[in-house]
């Protein structure tokens, strides 16, 4: 189950404006494998967000190439990209983006329904994620009668309720204080335990350092590419969780 599950290869994205052309992406080339719990990091304006749109799938690339699972993204028609979103990728925003005036429980199952699944298994599967999260006795609220940590984790069961290889979090605890942000992280780690493939931009530094790799991009470019130290490296203490 090693092996690269996505590849950017001198990635660029350019958004033309009137009269002007922003380079948001320059030539980003990585590999992230199955299985790798990976930190985004940089500045503001530095192409993070861009960058996540087309690991989701919602944008594409001005240049170069995105395999996702070995298959040039490019090639695929938007039924097969939806389709791909569907199944493969469960992306969490940092405004939670919970569809209002409807309870966590059928935010959770919406996705379900796009995949066709039954309507009495659909309610199972949303069911057990948000046990997963610690949401189930949450499952009948609206988004405006849960906390922000709350609806991040309803977000989150809505993200991979799927069952998806990658998860993509845009700044997932920006909005968190620092209590709530934790609970998140730890949700995060456990799908990564189980296999899921997470990719998190974020940045405050303790965050990342709950990855197993940081990735800094500045100026639309990656600079840096480290792994986290780990317990007993360097007497860091924040491997400490990271036991394996
Ligand atoms: P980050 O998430 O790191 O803050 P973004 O990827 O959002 O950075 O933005 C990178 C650059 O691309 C910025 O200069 C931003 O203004 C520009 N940009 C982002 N989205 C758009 C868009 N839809 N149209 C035009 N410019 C954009
Ligand atoms: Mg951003």
């Amino acid at each position: 189950m090693r092996g690269p599950l996505i590849q950017l290869e001198r990635l660029e994205r350019t958004y033309t404006l009137p009269g002007i052309e922003v380079r948001a992406l320059r030539g980003v080339s990585l590999r992230i494998d199955r299985g790798e719990f990976v930190a985004i990091m940089g500045p503001s304006g530095s192409g993070k967000s861009t960058m996540m749109s087309i690991l989701g799938c919602l944008d594409a690339p001005t240049a170069g190439r995105f395999l996702l699972d070995g298959i040039d993204v490019s090639r695929i028609d938007e039924d097969g990209l939806a389709d791909l979103r569907n199944r493969k990728i469960g992306v969490v925003f940092q405004s939670f983006n919970l569809v209002p005036r409807t309870s966590a429980l059928a935010n959770v199952e919406l996705p379900l329904g796009y995949a066709g699944i039954p309507r009495k298994r659909r309610r199972e599967m949303a069911e057990s994620a948000l046990t997963a999260v610690g949401m189930l006795g949450h499952a009948r609220h609206l988004p405006s009668e849960l906390s922000g940590g709350q609806q991040q984790r309803v977000a989150i069961a809505r993200a991979f309720v799927t069952n998806p290889s990658l998860i993509l979090a845009d700044e997932p605890t920006g909005a968190l204080d620092s209590r709530s942000g934790d609970e998140v992280l730890r949700i995060f780690e456990a799908l990564n335990q189980r296999g899921r493939t997470v990719i998190m931009i974020t940045h405050e530094p303790p965050v990342a350092a709950r990855a197993d790799r940081t990735v800094q991009i500045a100026d639309g470019q990656v600079v840096a590419d480290e792994r986290t130290a780990v317990a007993g490296d360097r007497g860091s203490n924040l491997g400490a969780r990271k036991r394996r």
